[in-house]
């Protein structure tokens, strides 16, 4: 099973460096909109090069249909001030039926109207936070209960690990 965890991102997110720096568990989709985006990054072409080849960052194009739906329901709403390459950073993830990682207040914003999960980095859904207890002795993770190592007696002490 392919336990990898996936979204759709903006531009935004490069800037940030974001891809560059999450683990091999992450894939990020792009569109060619976005790519081109991305391409006015001067510093960043090599790395997302590299990120390509290494299949982190999958680039694909959303479906005409879904793309002029997406279009179509932005004009609806008035939601004017989204760009086309943000319509397909939104017609990717329904298309894909991924969540959108974005730091953009207007995609987030109009990513609601569409029923999408948008995450925006740095926030506790996307990097979390869990609480365990752990033996320094035996580098070994115990539940919140224990207070002892049932291997060595140690007394255990208390981390925070980041889920990345
Ligand atoms: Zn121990």
């Amino acid at each position: 099973m392919d336990s990898r965890k996936k979204f759709v991102i903006d531009s935004n997110i490069f800037y940030g460096g974001i891809p560059f720096q999450t683990s091999s568990d992450y894939v990020y989709y792009i569109t060619p909109d976005i790519q081109e985006e991305i391409h006015h990054i001067k510093r960043r072409i090599d790395g997302l090069n590299l990120l390509i080849t290494t299949g982190k960052v999958i680039i694909q194009e959303p479906d005409i249909d879904i793309h002029t739906m997406v279009r179509q329901k932005c004009v609806d709403l008035g939601q004017m001030e989204l760009s086309k390459a943000d319509r397909s950073v939104i017609a990717l993830s329904l298309q894909l039926h991924l969540p959108i990682l974005s730091a953009d207040y207007a995609l987030a914003n109009a990513a609601k109207f569409f029923s999408i999960n948008i995450l925006t980095p740095g926030k506790k859904n996307f990097v979390t936070k869990k609480t365990i207890k752990y033996c320094s002795i035996c580098k070994t993770f115990f539940d919140l209960k224990s207070s002892f190592c049932n291997k060595c007696g140690n007394s255990l002490v208390i981390r925070k690990e980041k889920i990345r």
